[in-house]
């Protein structure tokens, strides 16, 4: 699958909840975990392989104190969080930019694993920051949209310098 670049405009639309975990959703998952280790990503929305479907998938293993094994998770909601935190953050869809972005601290988020079971996941730490950024990508938006206006600005400037390079 080939992985949309900001600003494309599909990054920017809110997926549609998915009504049937079916092989066809079970083949995008499949399609889309081995897309983000191709990236060497941690994370991948479906919206940021040009379906707009409210999925993800994320693998946190050897990089998180949890050691999070690899998560799919279908029409995932928040259900409860807590604290902020500010910590770095990147993106497959913005390839080499990293910015500080603030999250809640601590959530809870429920939703549907490939088998169509529901699944609560409470996460601190990477795991949480990785739902927060991919549960934002499934709304239409993208860790540098979440930037400051003045950081922004200057992200914008610094990222049509180096597309139209
Ligand atoms: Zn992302």
């Amino acid at each position: 699958m080939e992985i949309l670049i900001y600003p494309h405009e599909i990054l920017k639309c809110k997926a549609e909840p998915v009504k049937n975990i079916d092989e066809k959703i079970q083949k995008i998952i499949k399609d889309m975990i081995k897309t983000m280790y191709e990236a060497d990503g941690i994370g991948l929305a479906a919206n940021q392989v040009g379906e707009l479907i409210r999925l993800f998938v994320i693998d946190l293993r050897e990089k998180d104190e949890e050691k999070i094994g690899q998560v799919a998770l279908i029409n995932p909601v928040i259900t409860a969080c807590e604290g902020e935190i500010c910590e770095n953050e990147g993106c497959l869809s913005v390839p080499g930019y990293q910015a500080q972005i603030k999250r809640y601290e601590k959530i809870l988020v429920e939703g549907f694993n490939l088998d169509g079971n529901p699944v609560k996941i409470e996460a601190q730490g990477l795991l949480s920051r990785c739902l927060q950024h991919e549960i934002d990508h499934l709304d239409g938006f993208c860790f540098v949209d979440r930037l400051g206006p003045i950081k922004k600005a200057l992200f914008k400037k610094r990222w049509q310098k180096r597309q139209s390079e």
